[in-house]
């Protein structure tokens, strides 16, 4: 059976929380190929070795673009993005570009972590 494919990212202020929850799911995120955000991928990865993690290359560099053409290319089930909305980001524009593309694919799309439980639940489910 082909595995659902999860994409990963945190802003800076948010990759503890990211860290710490990943631990928390670290079997449900196994059923996962999961991809993430360079930094946000590194910090998931040196905290869980056991969690295979393919990393993109950093968000502010292009992370978030890549994951957005992988979602418009159908490559990306669902998005676990856990979002600061208290800093400004050089990179808004591809914050934005990001979460429309995921809007426009109609995907599992969580913004922050009462969400992400929601959709990791379901997705894990059956
Ligand atoms: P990062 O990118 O995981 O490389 O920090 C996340 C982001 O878009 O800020």
């Amino acid at each position: 059976m082909t595995r659902l494919t999860l994409g990963l990212v945190a802003h800076d202020q948010k990759k503890d929380m990211m860290v710490e929850w990943a631990s928390t799911r670290v079997a449900d995120l196994a059923r996962f190929l999961v991809y993430a955000t360079g930094t946000t991928g590194s910090r998931i990865a040196s905290a869980l070795p056991q969690l295979e993690v393919i990393r993109l290359k950093s968000g502010p560099l292009g992370g978030d673009q890549q994951l957005g053409a992988m979602i418009a290319e159908g490559r990306i089930d669902a998005l676990i993005f856990f979002v600061d909305p208290l800093s400004p980001h050089p990179h808004d524009v591809d914050v934005k570009a990001l979460i429309r593309m995921a809007t426009l694919a109609d995907i599992p799309f969580a913004c922050n972590r009462a969400t992400a439980e929601a959709v990791l639940a379901s997705l894990c489910a059956d």
